[in-house]
Parts: structure tokens; C-alpha cells; sequence
């Protein structure tokens, strides 16, 4: 299997656009040594030739364009086969709305997730102009789905979408109920090397699902705080980590703690732009190496 971290931040980018906090303005003027990321998103393939996106970034156009991987190789073409998506939130989902010029994609997404996507969404319809334009596969919790091509052959990856703890879109808080459905990761199987991929970057909490972190060979995870309290602590926000939904990575209940008896490869990814770790030279960075973890950076590549 073929991985590409296509983006590694969390939601509002890294600098984010208002924010003049220690990371943002350090990766700005050059004082600290960082790399800028755009938001969470990674491609998989099992072939190098079709491509299955792991959630629809905003900044999904630009990472199109720095991954030869996923450019066109006819007049009109492209290598995306589908799109899974493990939450509703905008950060995840809005980059869809960018990749309507009637190529036809897969949508693979559990009922709540679509629903919420969809549901008295005007602006949805724009994906649905042509009846091939976006066909959607429910994706049902815990069961494994074959990720098929245009054609409808098998791409030679599976995915299977097991709930984990998390949170409804902020804008749903008001108009749903929560459900398991609401926020997934994903289990990518390549049937050719017999490889997985363990996607989870928007956790809450492992204390449920921890033994599924032991059935990756790879594993990415939610990188999105060093600590609960960070946006508070910079000044720059007044919900903690666990408010947003996010474990913390430092700390007696962080998951580099909760984690520490894996022995996969580990990859932190969705960085908060307020996280110490996204600065090189940072103790908070070299803790996390330590442990045996690595920190994603956009264009990275994994062979599995
Ligand atoms: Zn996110
Ligand atoms: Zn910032």
C-alpha cells in the first residue's frame, strides 16, 4: 500500500490565517524551524495508478497539484477513484465542494456522516448534477468494504470504519442527535501485502477502542494538542482539548502514555498549529521522537 500525507494539520492550516501565536508567527518570519502544512488529508492506493482520498480537505486543490500521484494522465482525467470521510467536520468535508467538475468519484461515508452532509444542504446538489457524478456507499460500523474503481473492480484495498470517540460538526450541534456514527477511523487493508493502515485523527479518548490500535502495522493519529489546555494556556482559545473532542498527546491520560505499548510504526498527524511538537527544535518534539513516534509533514511518503 501506498500512503501520502497530503496535508497534516488540523482545521485552519499551519500558520493559520488569524493567528499570531509563538508557532504561526516563528513558521512566518522564519525564527523557528518548522514546515507550513495544509489540512489533514492523506491518499492511499494500492496499485500507485487509482487513488482513494482519506477525507476532503479545503486545501485539497493545492495538495492535488504538489502530488504527481494524483494528477491527471489524460486530457481529462484523474487518478481519484474515492473519497471515505471519518467525521463531518468542514475541515474534513469541504474540499468535495472543489472537485465538482463531473469526474466521477465514490463517496464512502457512514449514513450520519452523509446525512449530515447532505441533509437540506443546497449547495450539495452540485455534486449531483450528473446521475455518475457522486455515488455513495454506506459505510456500516466495523464491516469491511471492498474500495472498488470507476469500473467497479476491486482496487485492491479494503476499509473498514469503527467508531471512535468523538463529537458531532459544530454546525450540527444544535439541529442532531449525536451517534456512534458521527466520528470513525479507518482500518485501510491492502489484500495484496497483507499491510494495514490504522487512520485516526480526531480521537477523544482510547479507553474503549484500545485494542483496535493493535491490529495496524501503521498506525496515524490525532496529533491535534500537546496538552488539554493549550488554547487557553496561549491565550488564543477557551476550549480545552477534551471540549474539542481531541486526546492530548502529554500527560498521565495522553496517548502517548495510553499508547506506549505499541510497537507499530507511529505517526502523529491533524497538528493544531498551537502544538509545540510542529517546532524541530522544541523539547515537546524531541519527547515524542524519543518515544518511538514520528511527526507527519505534508508530502510524506509510507510504503506498506
Ligand atoms: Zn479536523
Ligand atoms: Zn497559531
Amino acid at each position: 500500500m501506498l500512503v501520502r500525507i497530503l496535508g497534516s494539520a488540523a482545521g485552519g492550516r499551519f500558520p493559520q490565517w488569524n493567528c499570531g501565536c509563538l508557532n504561526c508567527r516563528g513558521v512566518r518570519t522564519g525564527a523557528i524551524r518548522a514546515r507550513e502544512r495544509t489540512q489533514d488529508s492523506v491518499a492511499v492506493s494500492a496499485d500507485g495508478h487509482s487513488w482513494f482520498l482519506l477525507n476532503a480537505s479545503p486545501d485539497v486543490l493545492t495538495q492535488i497539484e504538489r502530488q504527481p500521484a494524483l494528477q491527471p494522465r489524460g486530457l481529462r482525467h484523474s487518478p481519484l477513484a474515492g473519497i471515505l470521510l471519518s467525521n463531518g467536520d468542514l475541515d474534513h468535508v469541504l474540499g468535495l465542494f472543489s472537485l465538482r467538475e463531473s469526474h466521477p468519484l465514490t463517496l464512502y461515508a457512514t449514513r450520519a456522516v452523509y446525512q449530515g452532509l447532505a441533509e437540506g444542504n443546497a449547495v450539495f446538489e452540485t455534486l449531483r448534477r450528473h446521475p455518475r457524478q457522486l455515488s455513495v456507499r454506506t459505510l456500516e460500523l466495523g464491516s469491511e468494504v471492498v474500495l472498488q474503481l470507476a469500473d467497479g473492480s476491486p482496487s485492491g484495498l479494503t476499509a473498514r470504519a469503527i467508531a471512535v470517540p468523538g463529537k458531532l460538526p459544530a454546525h450540527l450541534e444544535r439541529s442532531s442527535r449525536p451517534s456512534a456514527e458521527d466520528n470513525v477511523c479507518f482500518l485501510i487493508h491492502d489484500t495484496y501485502s497483507a499491510q494495514s493502515l490504522l487512520y485516526a485523527s480526531s480521537v477523544a479518548s482510547v479507553r474503549g477502542p484500545s485494542e483496535l490500535f493493535h491490529m495496524a502495522d501503521c498506525l496515524l493519529f490525532d496529533g491535534t494538542f500537546w496538552t488539554n489546555d493549550e488554547l487557553i494556556r496561549q491565550g488564543v482559545g477557551t476550549a480545552s482539548a477534551e471540549q474539542m473532542a481531541h486526546l492530548p498527546i502529554y500527560g498521565e491520560t495522553g496517548s502517548l502514555a495510553l499508547l506506549k505499548s505499541l510497537t507499530c510504526r507511529r505517526i502523529f498527524t491533524h497538528i493544531n498549529n498551537t502544538n509545540p511538537i510542529l517546532s524541530e527544535d522544541s523539547a515537546e518534539r524531541a519527547e515524542v521522537e524519543a518515544r518511538g513516534w514520528e511527526v507527519a509533514h505534508d508530502g510524506m511518503e509510507l510504503c506498506l
